[in-house]
This record gives structure tokens, sequence and C-alpha cells, in this order.
């Protein structure tokens, strides 16, 4: 296999998979850059060429361990490095953000890591979640959503704190509050609730 300026080479060893761009070839060695890291220009380095395998298996078909294996043949004309899976595509195959091209991203890329922060957001809600457990019970009983997302009846009104479980309820004519922290059980939630209304409707 011929080592050639412009290729890409990745480690063999699968806990470390750095990535090498050849630069230049003398006598035996090669000058190599990590293209996907912060300081690639400041890791200018020289590798012997017998390091850069062609594949991750020696001939008798054993994986490698050490050395580096080919990656990805010098670029075509044009051709712009996805500094993440390290592979050369064409400028259109950049994923552009509203800022442009900032870090050269291929789409596949670019869609991956959106749906790595799909994940990230959507186990967000799960742990913020709301009080579905008491929003469930005082309906049946009869509260009735307002346009702010708070159950009301017979003047009393719950609702939930922003982003976090806690709630409270307020009584009939606004003359007092109480306030649930998180770990309040609905059940302890619900029967303040239907006092606070039931309270009103009694008066
Ligand atoms: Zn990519």
């Amino acid at each position: 296999m011929a080592v050639r300026a412009g290729q890409i080479y990745i480690a063999c060893n699968p806990r470390q998979p750095t990535h090498l761009r050849v630069d230049r070839i003398y006598e035996g060695r090669a000058l190599v850059t990590d293209p996907s890291s912060l300081h690639a220009r400041y890791r200018l380095r020289w590798i012997k060429l017998s390091s850069l395998h062609e594949t991750g298996q020696t001939r008798n078909g054993i994986p490698r361990r050490t050395g580096y294996r080919l990656h990805s043949q010098p670029p075509q004309l044009g051709q712009i490095l996805c500094l993440r899976c390290c592979r050369y595509v064409d400028r259109e195959q950049l994923h552009e953000t509203r800022l442009g091209v900032t870090e050269p991203t291929c789409k596949p890329c670019a869609d991956d890591i959106a749906a790595l922060v799909a994940t990230w957001t959507t186990s967000n809600d799960e742990e913020i979640g709301y009080r579905d457990d008491v929003r469930d019970v005082l309906t049946a009983q009869g509260w009735t959503e307002n346009s702010e997302g708070a159950l009301i009846k017979n003047g009393a009104l719950w609702t939930e704190a922003n982003d976090c479980l806690d709630s409270g309820v307020v009584g009939p004519g606004q003359d007092y509050s109480v306030a649930f922290d998180s770990g309040v059980p609905a059940r302890v939630i619900t029967a303040a609730c239907e006092a606070a209304a039931t309270e009103q409707a009694g008066a």
C-alpha cells in the first residue's frame, strides 16, 4: 500500500480511536497531525511508515492492536474533511448551521449529533416531569384547567411550580396558600386541595 499525503489513518487500538492525517512523507517517515484534535496544528509529529497499515488485520487475519489502519484516501478536488468522522466529503455534503459552516461536519454526523441531543432532552423531560398523578385525580374530581394550566374548583386553585415537581394550592378568595414539595404524595396533595375546594362550597 502506498502511503500518501492527505490520507487519514485511525489507531488500531479500539480504546483509543485517534485519527492521523498524513501531511508529508520523508525518508521512511510520515509527518502527521491529528485532524479531530482541537490542537491539530500543534500536534505535528513524525511516525514510522511501518506503523501505517492498509487494514486492521495482519496477513494471518489477526486483529492489530498497535499502529494505524487506513481510514480514508486523500480528498478529491474540493472535498473537505468532516472533523467528527474524519472522512472527506463534498462541500454540499457538509452540514450548514445558521452561522454557516463553522466546524466542518458532514450531514450524517450532524444527524447523529442531533439524535444524541434529542435523547438528552427527552431524558431531561422525564426527570422534570409534572405532577400528572395529582392532576389526573383532581381532574377526575371535577377540577377544571384554566388557560395557564392551573386547576380550579370552587375558587380553590392548584398549580405546579415551573420546571420542578413542587406545587401548591391557594384557598378560595386567596386567603391562604399551601406549598407542597416535590416529595409530597399525590394523595396528601389531592386531599388538601379537595378540603380547600369543599370549604368554599360549604361556606
Ligand atoms: Zn462526518
